[in-house]
């Protein structure tokens, strides 16, 4: 059993420890550099081989062709397990995964984004 002089010590020591938790959402959140979260596309640098959309696991990614060696991509980020196989298997690094996780949305539609070919900007749902 617990000795109440040892307790009061122990307690007494917490108050002016540093937290160990973190104030998150108050204060964002830094993820690590090898966080697998959000993953984008740049299209200037895709050529169409498909093999992300090949080695996905759960079927979450889209490439289609809409000009001459022009590719847009679009992402199920709510089927999409952030695994960043697809980013290991593009040879051109036109796929990255970033340190954003806070994804939550109300309407699942949402969470279909789709990179435009020239530009790269996201539409959603
Ligand atoms: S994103 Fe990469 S792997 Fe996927 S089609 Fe484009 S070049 Fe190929
Ligand atoms: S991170 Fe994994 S699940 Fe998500 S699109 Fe890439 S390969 Fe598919």
């Amino acid at each position: 059993m617990i000795r109440p002089g040892k307790m009061l010590k122990q307690v007494l020591e917490s108050v002016f420890k540093k937290p160990a938790t973190t104030e998150y959402p108050l204060v964002k959140a830094r993820m690590p550099d090898n966080f697998r979260g959000k993953i984008v596309f740049h299209p200037e640098r895709c050529i169409g081989c498909r093999l992300c959309m090949k080695d996905c696991p759960s079927g979450a990614i889209e490439i289609r062709k809409v000009g001459e060696k022009k590719f847009e991509c679009e992402i199920d980020l709510g089927k999409c397990i952030y695994c960043a196989q697809c980013v290991d298997s593009c040879l051109k690094k036109a796929l990255e995964a970033t340190r954003e996780f806070e994804l939550a949305v109300l309407d699942r539609k949402k969470l279909k984004v789709t990179y435009n070919a020239e530009t790269g900007e996201v539409s959603k749902g």
